[in-house]
């Protein structure tokens, strides 16, 4: 059993209402997730703090704000598909599973995927998939997606991914240099066969997408 951390998620997520999350959906959610189940143990004092944070196998846990940025890009309205890449400690798809009507996260390593179901089934969370694999190539069984988030950083637009939108559909994604990136959000249009919108939301550094349409 973690301490009771519920006064200083109010003092975070206060915070992230002053720093730019204004949709009042994703900061309840963030009010409800419990951040400390899903950081290490050694890390447990800094779980409320607005920092990326270790996770097993040099992978990372996003920043608070990011995590609240991401989501609030997403215009989440309840009944969505959404597909998430990188799973890490799912504490993203977990805020995800409060915003939509399904989740499904794909992550490279087993471990880390192994871990995160265990957090879901503590919290009886049961509404987010998981899969171990290449989650450049997405998910074609469950596709399309109404929303993708991917959490790893991408060296270019992730063509393959858009394709498994539907029409209208919105992705956002890391998309630059390895050690530093630009948050973008695409829009799949939805009269021009494969037309991409592509906007910008500011700067990020996250760990690299590997994979077919990664790094
Ligand atoms: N959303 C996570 C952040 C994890 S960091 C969270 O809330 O904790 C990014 C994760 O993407 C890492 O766990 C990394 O292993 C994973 N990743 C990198 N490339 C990937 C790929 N091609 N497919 C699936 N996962 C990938």
């Amino acid at each position: 059993m973690n301490p009771d951390f519920s006064e200083q998620r109010h003092q975070l997520v206060s915070f992230l209402r002053r720093y730019g999350v204004y949709n009042d959906a994703v900061l309840a959610a963030m009010e409800r997730v419990p951040r400390d189940f899903f950081v290490e143990d050694a890390f447990l004092p800094y779980a409320y703090s607005n920092q990326a944070l270790p996770l097993q196998l040099g992978q990372t846990i996003s920043q608070p704000l990011m995590v609240g940025v991401m989501t609030q890009a997403l215009y989440l309205e309840g009944h969505e598909r959404v597909l998430e890449v990188g799973t890490g400690s799912g504490y993203q798809a977990a805020i995800l599973s409060q915003l939509c009507a399904q989740v499904y996260s794909i992550e490279r390593y087993a471990p880390l995927s192994e871990e995160a179901a265990r957090r879901f089934k503590t919290l009886r969370i049961q509404n987010i998939a998981l899969h171990v694999g290449d989650g450049t190539l997405g998910w074609p069984e469950h596709a399309p997606f109404d929303r993708i988030i991917v959490t790893a950083a991408a060296p270019h637009v992730p063509t393959r991914l858009a394709s498994q939108l539907v029409p209208g559909g919105l992705m956002v994604v890391p998309v630059g240099e390895q050690l530093k990136q630009t948050l973008t959000i695409v829009k799949r249009t939805k009269d021009v066969e494969d037309g991409l919108q592509v906007q910008s939301l500011g700067d990020c550094i996250f760990v690299p997408l590997i994979g077919d349409d990664g790094w």
